[in-house]
């Protein structure tokens, strides 16, 4: 089984319930909805389907500060030519009013840097762009002026919209694109009270990265959403920003995604190239849990063959994973019997890890040692079993174990009846005992499942 887990984003090219069942098949772990594009009722529609064919989580990405192009319909642009742009009601316009904000030769790019333009002329509340090279403006396109703060909200009005329809979903993740702090997830917070799915920071521009000790203490979940991020601070800094997120996520046991790019040529060709390739390999070494793909899924021509492709990067590589995580200071009971689970992972030839855990952390804090054998994570709560799915190495298992005296023997018994463990497994059990204080499995026990199934009184 594949420990890497892969988040699609679904588009015009995934919607279809044969695709998205193709898509599964091929190691699709979760699926994403951009919400710079499409409506509502696209989005509900892709919602029923992927609930229809898997039982995954739905990440639904919301805008909140991200700058975007409104047009009325796609064209090409020619270098030299001026583009008239206005903030809402116009031909052309931007989604949030940055009008006082810039001056004449700043630069606004399009489309993560591929169309430069630079401000020519600034009068009665529009925007003179000087087009600097060719290339296709369409609805939605992200907007990119680095190095110039802009006062725009949390959340627009639209987002309002979309978070409400998130928790009327219920969808398992909201990210919010472009976190630039922790009020901006505060925000984002208050504005959704009682939704119950977790929160993804996506880090992409300057704010976010200086900030990011901060966001991180306040969500659930990281993305490197790189796509941006390469527009908004200089290209070359995106591989080591990349690599310091992903360490400091792995240390505290959250979740990171990374995305963008990763199999770019693949919206094209049924072959990756070796530099995608290796990339998706090496953010994988690095420790991410997850790898996403964007423009491959949602209007590529080879959705399936995309993820087929880094399901077979995944498994090769991860074989020769290693954690980064630092020993650290103490955190709780969790922290401490994962460290030990750790070192006996490494030194006694056990089969598989399984994990009684009531919120997910246990498991994430298990994990993050990127330990060999899978982790079998057992919940009784929907919600967190399908969070668990991001998750580097976990495979989450929903079952109620509550009311039984002994609850390591009946999950023992019931993952034996899936045949997720079987008679020759050594298993290492861990779960909180006699206690109800949050972060504390404070139990290990080591079986034999041959041995241990005897104790069941169903076998000889
Ligand atoms: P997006 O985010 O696809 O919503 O722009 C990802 C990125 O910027 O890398
Ligand atoms: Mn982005």
């Amino acid at each position: 089984m594949k420990k890497t887990k892969i988040i699609c984003t679904i588009g015009p090219a995934s919607i279809q319930k044969e695709t998205l069942k193709e898509m599964f098949k091929a190691g699709m772990n979760a699926a994403r909805i951009n919400t710079a594009y499409g409506s509502l009722d696209q989005y509900s529609l892709i919602i029923s389907n992927v609930r229809e064919i898997a039982d995954i989580p739905l990440i639904l990405d919301v805008k909140g500060p991200e700058i975007r192009l409104h047009v009325e319909k796609k064209r090409v642009i020619k270098e030299g030519e001026v583009l008239e742009v206005g903030f809402g009601g116009v031909e052309i316009s931007f989604n949030h009013n940055f009008y006082d904000a810039v001056n004449v030769s700043d630069e606004i790019y399009i489309d993560n840097g591929k169309i430069k333009t630079r401000i020519v002329e600034k009068e009665s509340g529009k925007l003179r762009l000087l087009v600097m090279n060719e290339g296709e403006i369409a609805d939605g396109k992200g907007v990119n002026i680095p190095n110039i703060k802009l006062s725009v909200p949390s959340l627009s009005d639209n987002d309002l919209k979309t978070v409400e329809f998130a928790k009327e979903q219920a969808v398992e993740y909201l990210a919010l694109s472009f976190t630039r702090s922790a009020r901006d997830i505060h925000n984002l917070k208050s504005a959704v009270e009682g939704f119950e799915g977790a929160i993804i920071a996506k880090i992409e521009n300057f704010e976010g990265v200086r900030n990011f000790e901060e966001i991180l203490d306040a969500v659930e979940c990281i993305m490197v959403a790189r796509g941006d991020l390469g527009v908004e601070i200089e290209l070359e800094k995106v591989p080591l920003v990349q690599k310091s997120i992903i360490k400091r996520c792995n240390q505290v046991g959250k979740p990171v995604a990374t995305a963008t790019d990763m199999l770019e040529s693949m919206v094209y060709q049924p072959i990756p190239t070796r530099a995608e390739v290796s990339d998706i390999a090496n953010a994988i070494l690095d420790g991410t849990d997850a790898i996403m793909l964007s423009g491959e899924t949602s209007i590529g021509k080879y959705p399936a063959e995309s993820v087929s492709i880094m399901s077979r990067i995944a498994k090769e590589v991860e074989t020769s994973v290693k954690s980064y995580v630092e020993d650290g200071k103490f955190i709780d009971i969790s922290d401490s019997v994962s460290k030990s689970i750790k070192k006996i992972s490494q030194t006694m030839p056990i089969s598989t890890v399984v994990t009684l855990t009531r919120s997910g952390y246990t498991a994430r804090m298990i994990s993050r040692f990127r330990i060999l054998q899978p982790i079998i994570a057992v919940t009784q709560d929907e919600k967190v079993r399908k969070q668990l799915e991001l998750v580097f190495g976990v495979y989450p298992v929903q079952m109620d174990y509550r009311n039984k005296e002994d609850r390591i023997l009946e999950v023992a018994k019931r993952l034996y009846s899936m045949k997720l463990i079987n008679d020759d497994d050594t298993v290492l059990f861990t779960a909180a005992f006699r206690t109800t204080m949050k972060h504390a499995s404070n139990l290990i026990e080591i079986h034999n499942i041959g041995e241990l199934m005897k104790f069941t009184g169903e076998k000889p």
